[in-house]
């Protein structure tokens, strides 16, 4: 059953105009694992997501959704597969309530089941008297909250997390941490782009470091970090 959830991109490339974003990227997004992106500005993250969620068409290269080729499915249709993000730029709709956020998610999602709304609601933190508040009214925290909690709200078997932890304070990165390994136990697929290198050595199961386009390093935290911060190590 999982198997038909895992995510894989083969030779991915994307470009803009006539430059390359993306150079040949190949990687695996398993079901019950918290697979991390990391690497500097302009490596390509964000279009590597944009590829994943169907909002950029990649030049060459394919997404596979288990055995499904998704490559050229519109970002609704894979989000009713289950493919569901959320924005390192907050998008929520500041003059609905926070419930009513998270229903958007719901009626996007792979289901529409009230239970999964009230769900996210609840492990979000945002079943008590904030459900009726305007997102408008809402702090950063708050709203990176609401956001996850209206990509949850449809069920999803694969979550792609553009910097979660942007503008969240100490207590709330823990926060966030517990929820994301609790949703990679339930056997959700978490894709999750990261700058907080000890949240990403916390959380991931594998770390991919992206360069100018590609993946130059993979594998488990405790390997990759290390390689990664002896390259920033001044000589
Ligand atoms: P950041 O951490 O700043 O979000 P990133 O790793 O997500 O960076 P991308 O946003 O994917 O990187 O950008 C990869 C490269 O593609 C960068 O050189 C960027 O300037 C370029 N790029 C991104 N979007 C466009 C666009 N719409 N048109 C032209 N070039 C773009």
């Amino acid at each position: 059953r999982t198997l038909a959830h895992i995510l894989t991109t083969h030779h991915l490339q994307a470009r803009y105009d006539g430059f390359t974003a993306l150079d040949d990227v190949t990687l695996t997004v398993p079901p019950g694992h918290i697979t991390a992106i990391i690497g500097p500005n302009g490596a390509g993250k964000t279009t590597l997501f944009h590829c994943l969620a169907g909002t950029h068409r990649p030049a060459h290269g394919q997404v596979l959704l288990g055995t499904r080729d998704i490559t050229r499915l519109p970002a609704h249709a894979r989000t009713r597969l289950g493919i569901a993000r959320t924005f390192q730029q907050l998008a929520v709709f500041p003059s609905l309530t926070v419930a009513d956020n998270v229903r958007v998610g719901a009626e996007q999602g792979r289901v529409r089941d009230p239970a999964a709304v009230e769900r996210a609601l609840r492990l979000l933190g945002l079943d008590g008297p904030l459900r009726s508040m305007p997102a408008a009214d809402l702090p950063t925290g708050t709203l990176r909250r609401v956001e996850l909690a209206r990509a949850l709200a449809g069920s999803p078997r694969v979550l792609l997390l553009d910097e979660p932890a942007a503008g969240l304070d100490t207590a709330e990165v823990t926060a966030l941490a517990r929820v994301l390994k609790a949703l990679a136990a339930d056997g959700t697929a978490l894709l999750v782009v990261e700058h907080d290198l000890d949240l990403v050595a916390d959380l991931a199961d594998t770390v991919h470091v992206m360069a100018a386009g590609r993946i130059v390093a993979s594998g488990p935290p405790d390997r990759v970090l290390d390689v990664a911060g002896s390259q920033e190590t001044p000589v």
